[in-house]
């Protein structure tokens, strides 16, 4: 089977395997485990941050923000193809008792016009108040879009400007850097906090990483306990997110030159009616009218290629470390004959 499916589904390789089993480990909780303690600084350090946390998932590493970033009544501010807001089980109702405001942006890119529009004005007693920007970088439902260091200074200057705080959810952050050629050192200018997934496209078993001020990550690091995401012996896991930003960023060109030869191929396809941009590893295609999304990954899924639907005629595939030259050729075969 090829699988598609999600950079969600890779395995740790033989080599990340080894750093887990031999990772130094201790209780995290009493802030004694060298290995998490590592990756936490290794990670803060390379996005320019002060602090790091590391969690479980980025579902608990974005909402542990968000609460950290607003008080009851507030008000987020993002797309409406966020994570935060589609993808995280309603999270922010209920962790941070905090409404959204959804904007409409450009493959999930919002500028700061945009936003400055639907900031409520402060101290009138009829709106929440407007207290967080949460933006996606690469956007999942945007196709891996990207944001450039370029489109996000306006938004930063305008959040500083209303005393607004701005968050990054960069489950697949690496992937827009090596498609921007942005360093991570500078994004630790523009935001309060920012989520980066360890088992995304960097291939990790487990894990996400906050990064943040000392102070947003000392009080996130309780909103962790609270979640029950205190985690003891984590260094096993740490290990493998060490050895993932150590080995496996220099390596996702690679997934986004495959996506984009499964693009070329795909868009001459009888059922295939459009394909959004391919700028990084995520291929997001509508199909024709007569052919179903459901039907097509059934039929696919017979031939040995998993995908996944993203809507009634959409389809998603993402490519990823398991994804070898060799199988993306394969692919493209099996794709060609398919009608
Ligand atoms: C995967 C993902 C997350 C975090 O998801 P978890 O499965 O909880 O680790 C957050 N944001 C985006 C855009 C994602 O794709």
């Amino acid at each position: 089977m090829i699988d598609f499916r999600s950079d969600t589904v890779t395995k740790p390789t033989e080599h990340m395997l080894a750093a887990m089993f031999t990772a130094k480990v201790g209780d995290d909780v009493f802030g004694e485990d060298e290995t998490v303690n590592a990756l936490e600084e290794k990670s803060a350090e390379l996005f320019g941050m002060e602090a790091a946390l590391f969690c479980p998932s980025g579902t608990m590493t974005n909402q542990i923000a968000i609460k950290c970033f607003t008080q009851p009544l507030d008000e987020v501010i993002t797309d409406q193809t966020a994570h935060v807001y589609r993808y995280e089980g309603g999270g922010i109702m209920f962790n941070s008792a905090a409404s959204v405001r959804l904007l409409n942006g450009d493959r999930g890119r919002i500028t700061a016009e945009m936003i400055e529009d639907e900031i409520n004005p402060v101290g009138n007693v009829h709106h929440p108040h407007s207290s967080l920007v949460v933006l996606e970088n690469t956007v999942n439902r945007g196709g891996g879009s990207c944001y450039t260091l370029e489109d996000i200074e306006p938004i930063y200057h305008l959040c500083k400007l209303k005393g607004m705080k701005l968050h990054l959810d960069g489950a697949r952050i690496f992937n827009a850097l090596a498609a921007t050629g942005d360093k991570p050192k500078d994004y630790g200018k523009y935001f309060d906090g920012i989520s980066v997934c360890l088992s995304k496209g960097l291939g990790a078993p487990v894990g996400s990483v906050l990064l943040g001020s000392k102070e947003t990550i000392q009080y996130a690091r309780r909103v962790r306990k609270v979640l029950g995401g205190g985690m003891r012996q984590a260094g096993f896991l740490a290990a493998a997110g060490i050895y993932a930003l150590d080995h496996h960023v220099e390596r996702l060109s690679k997934d986004h030159l495959n996506a984009s030869l499964l693009a070329d191929t795909l868009i001459d396809l009888p059922f295939v009616k459009s394909i959004m941009p391919v700028d990084t590893n995520i291929i997001i295609f509508e199909l024709n009218d007569k052919k179903d999304a459901s039907h097509l990954v059934e039929e696919l899924k017979d031939k040995g290629i998993l995908c996944g639907t993203f809507g009634k005629q959409m389809i998603r595939f993402v490519t990823h470390l398991d994804i070898t030259e060799s199988k993306v050729s394969q692919a493209i075969e099996i794709l060609k004959k398919h009608h």
